[in-house]
């Protein structure tokens, strides 16, 4: 059916909360019952299959799934022949080298010749021939983190994102060697239809990242600093100034990333910036 895209989704994960998220955010509804593998949009041409995340690539790949939302970790070990379309900002994570604490750590070269254990060979293998290390990968599909301390392996290779779990099982990080996010992936073959209908799913998912990393700011000012202001705001193209009934005074609107956001309140002070609002923006199209 060339009149609806397929999209994959995690069924329930670290991803799937998100996904749905913000494919709500772009205004598409359907419902998603526990339990249901399948949904379709009612109110845009989007077909839902919710799949375990290791399966995702290999079905965007095949065709079985249009387009599919992954962490790029699983999209490139899976090593699938796939686009990558979009980066989406959330479920970020690195994919880390950690030892026994107690362990000592000179670099790299520790790993020579001994054994780390993983459910990323592929990526792993690619960091460690770039670095001339030669080690022996042992794969394993989960608990990674108990592989040192049973004496499987000296190293493990895993999903770090506060350190937490690496803490409690008695290792340290040593090195990052992959940051991951989500992403989307797409079919390399989509037909024109289902190509414009990517387009149009991207240009939302665009609107809804722009507006998550910008906030609307209003603030007033007297006139005298007005240009002093200005210069300050870097804004969509030029900032909105409207006078204030206090005379010489005036309101100032703009749209200022998050990013900057602390260092340009502090500046907007100093410049005699008064009753700062930041608002949260909801859909951005620039
Ligand atoms: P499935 O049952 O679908 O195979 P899974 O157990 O393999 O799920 P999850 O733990 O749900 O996978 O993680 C899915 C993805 O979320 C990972 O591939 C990674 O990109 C990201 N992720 C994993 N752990 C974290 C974390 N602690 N913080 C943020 N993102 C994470
Ligand atoms: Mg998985």
């Amino acid at each position: 059916m060339d009149n609806i895209l397929r999209i994959a989704v995690q069924k329930s994960g670290r991803l799937s909360d998100e996904s749905l998220k913000l494919i709500k955010e772009c205004g598409i509804k359907f419902s998603n019952g526990t339990g249901k593998l399948k949904s379709v949009a009612t109110n845009f041409p989007l077909e839902f299959l919710f799949l375990r995340d290791d399966d995702i690539p290999g079905y965007v790949q095949d065709g079985i799934a249009d387009i599919g939302i992954v962490g790029a970790n699983e999209a490139e070990e899976k090593d699938k022949a796939v686009d990558w379309t979009q980066k989406l900002g959330f479920s970020k994570c690195r994919l880390s080298l950690a030892i026994d604490k107690n362990e000592p750590y000179s670099g790299l070269g520790d790993f020579q010749g001994k054994r780390l254990a993983t459910s990323y060979p592929k990526i792993l293998g690619d960091f460690l021939a770039a670095n001339n290390v030669e080690a022996d990968i042992h794969e394993i599909s989960g608990s990674v983190e108990i592989a040192p301390s049973i004496g499987l392996a000296y190293g493990i290779c895993d999903i770090v994102s506060s350190g937490s779990t690496l803490m409690s099982n008695g290792l340290k990080e040593v090195e990052v060697i992959f940051r991951s996010e989500a992403v989307l992936i797409a079919n390399k073959q989509l037909s024109d239809e289902k190509r414009t209908i990517l387009k149009r799913l991207l240009f939302r998912i665009d609107a809804v990242q722009a507006a998550r990393s910008s906030k609307y700011i209003l603030l007033n000012a007297p006139n005298e600093a007005i240009d002093k202001i200005i210069d300050i705001l870097p804004g969509m193209r030029s900032p909105t100034v409207l006078p204030l009934a206090q005379e010489n005074w005036s309101s100032i609107h703009s749209v200022i990333n998050e990013d900057d956001f602390w260092g340009v309140i502090e500046n907007l002070r100093e410049a005699g910036a008064e009753g700062i609002l930041v608002v949260p923006i909801e859909k951005m199209i620039v």
